[in-house]
């Protein structure tokens, strides 16, 4: 870290974030008060639930259904009975761009859903890597977009999943710096200043942290990841519905702090070796030529200033 003196005296933070290398300087705003953003997700339309075609009831609006868990062995592809169901996205990029429609009711945000259901979302993804494999595709990319500033277009919660042959440049940017011998989220999660983290939850002699990122390159930025090291996330659905929930738990208080928030968030997975985790990015400022040209982010609320407002909001 290096702290330099701005023209008018006031102290700046850079850093580098040693995930991904991306600089970060850190220019706190006083003016900076809960709720100064403006950008927030949409309320719920009216006729929008009517109109749904992810809810349950509607199968035939999609197309027709890759696999759905959690219905009757007797039920027929594209009827209801499910409690997550896995369609082709109507609109591809790629070869192969998948939607998981995350509960069968119009629930609107991940902050919602259950953690129950959570875990079924994350065998659904375990599931789609499988066959990702099995078709000789080597990364699955999985997203969470809510609310328009985050590029999303229907709002019934849901998750897209990109098969790729390869990792895509931001997953392979950070593998080498993730390598388990000198794996710099493990050492980001072993020198976290307890102030950051804002929960962890265990299973067996497994855990799995929330904590604002240190080097966020947005306010309130988040980050989930197991606190040992382990490259493939999709090898236990439990942790990884753990880290949803935990996902869960930060866009409950990011909307108790904001207001209801876009964003996203994405899991780095990683074939070989490397740290899995999951990126939590608000979506309440916008990203200028200084960041966009430049590849230099510039955060407005210093990350435990953001870890008092979240750990405090009334939940
Ligand atoms: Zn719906
Ligand atoms: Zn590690
Ligand atoms: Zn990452």
């Amino acid at each position: 870290m290096t702290t330099e003196t701005g023209e008018h005296g006031g102290a700046q933070r850079i850093l580098s974030d040693p995930l991904s290398g991306r600089e970060v300087i850190f220019a706190p705003s006083r003016t900076l008060r809960p709720g100064h953003f403006e950008a927030r997700r949409e309320p719920e339309a009216t006729g929008e639930a009517e109109k749904c075609p992810f809810c349950e009831g509607r199968e035939q609006q999609t197309p027709p259904e890759l696999f759905a868990l959690g219905a009757a062995k007797e039920r027929e592809p594209d009827t209801p009975g499910w409690r997550v169901r896995v369609v082709p996205n109507l609109y591809p990029a790629f070869a192969r761009q998948q939607v998981v429609v995350h509960t069968p009711t119009h629930i609107r945000s991940l902050a919602d859903v259950s953690d129950e259901q959570l875990v079924l979302i994350a065998e659904s993804w375990a599931e789609a890597a499988e066959r990702a494999w099995a078709e000789g595709f080597d990364h699955l990319l999985a997203v969470i977009n809510e609310g328009k500033a985050s590029g999303a277009s229907l709002s019934h919660s849901h998750s897209q999943l990109v098969w790729l042959e390869q990792a895509p440049p931001e997953v392979a940017a950070e593998a080498p710096r993730l390598r388990r011998d000198s794996c710099a989220l493990c050492a980001l999660l072993h020198d976290l200043d307890p102030a950051l983290k804002l929960a962890e939850r265990r299973l067996g002699d497994r855990t799995v942290s929330l904590a604002v990122a240190p080097t966020g390159r947005a306010p309130y930025e988040l980050l989930i990841a197991p606190d040992d090291h382990q490259p493939d996330a999709f090898g236990s659905s439990e942790l990884l519905g753990a880290a949803l929930a935990l996902a869960a738990e930060g866009v409950r208080r990011l909307n108790a702090v904001e207001g209801p928030s876009p964003f996203n968030i994405w899991l780095h997975n990683f074939q070989g070796d490397g740290h899995w985790h999951l990126e939590l990015l608000p979506r309440l400022n916008t990203y200028a030529g200084i960041e966009l040209g430049g590849g230099i982010f510039i955060n407005t609320l210093l990350p435990e200033d953001a870890a008092a407002r979240l750990r405090e909001a009334p939940l």
